[in-house]
């Protein structure tokens, strides 16, 4: 691994679904141990940018680099180095948060006592720890989120894809996502995660790339995009403020 490679490269993806151009030639350098947060408005791109980074979803085309290996054509090696948090969470929900995480860890080829003492600590450090026997079914959307997110660090991977890690989880359990990932990534981790909630992006992220149809309209240090504006104003301007028609909504609350 030489140090100066990127974490994450993306180069000209694409992806369509009939008409619509979904990702429409999205480039992205993601440096090792940046906290990246991909931000855009509902059906920007976002998600199917992270499906395709991650190998779930196949582009029509582009390159997707995740520590110099291409995602595509070596797609065991690639997933070796990542985590991910797919939208959807699509779990095995017959199991228990603790057999879930077992299952992963041999999925993974943990040895079982690492597996075991991994899931423990995740379990307790997610508050999960008393419904680690409960089955996944059962699991609040919030506990769902966290159990999905303790299968994706389970295997202490160098890369992490989150998308919308915060949506639904309550603000104790922010808290500790939050310091979770920032110890990731101040011990060389990265994480690149997508989310709407801008005065998060902004307190966490050290880089940002703001997408909208289907491509970056911005990109860089938080800190140059925001340029002494909060990053919501910035979002909103550049990705446009939808007006209200006139008279639209006059029925409302009348
Ligand atoms: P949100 O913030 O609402 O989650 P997003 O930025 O993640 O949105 P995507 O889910 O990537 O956006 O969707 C981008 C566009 O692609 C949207 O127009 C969406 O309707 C379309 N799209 C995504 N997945 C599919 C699919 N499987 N079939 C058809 N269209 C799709």
């Amino acid at each position: 691994m030489t140090p100066d490679v990127r974490a994450v490269q993306v180069r000209g993806l694409r992806k369509s679904f009939g008409q619509v151009a979904a990702v429409a030639g999205i480039d992205l350098d993601v440096p090792r141990g940046c906290f990246f947060g991909l931000v855009g408005p509902n059906g920007a791109g976002k998600t199917t940018t992270l499906s395709m980074a991650t190998g779930l979803l196949r582009p029509d085309a582009g390159t997707v680099l995740v520590d110099g290996v291409d995602v595509w054509r070596d797609p065991r090696g690639a997933k070796r180095r990542i985590g991910v948090l797919p939208e959807g969470l699509r779990l095995f929900e017959r199991l228990s948060g603790r057999e879930l995480l077992e299952f992963s860890g041999r999925l993974r080829q943990l040895p079982a006592d690492v597996v075991a003492q991994r899931s423990g600590e995740l379990l307790e450090t997610f508050g999960l720890a008393g419904a680690g026997n409960q089955l996944v079914v059962d699991y609040s959307t919030g506990m769902r989120k966290k159990v999905a997110l303790a299968v994706a660090l389970l295997h202490n991977p160098g890369v992490l894809f989150l998308d919308e890690p915060f949506e639904a989880v309550d603000p104790v359990s922010a808290r500790t996502i939050r310091d979770v990932l920032t110890r990731f990534t101040s011990r060389g981790g990265t994480v690149v995660f997508s989310s709407h909630v801008m005065e998060l992006v902004e307190r966490l992220c050290d880089e940002v790339a703001i997408v909208n149809g289907g491509r970056v309209v911005a990109a860089g240090p938080v800190d140059v995009l925001r340029a002494g504006r909060s990053l919501d104003d910035v979002f909103v301007d550049l990705v446009g403020a939808r007006g209200w028609g006139v008279g639209a909504l006059d029925w409302l609350g009348g």
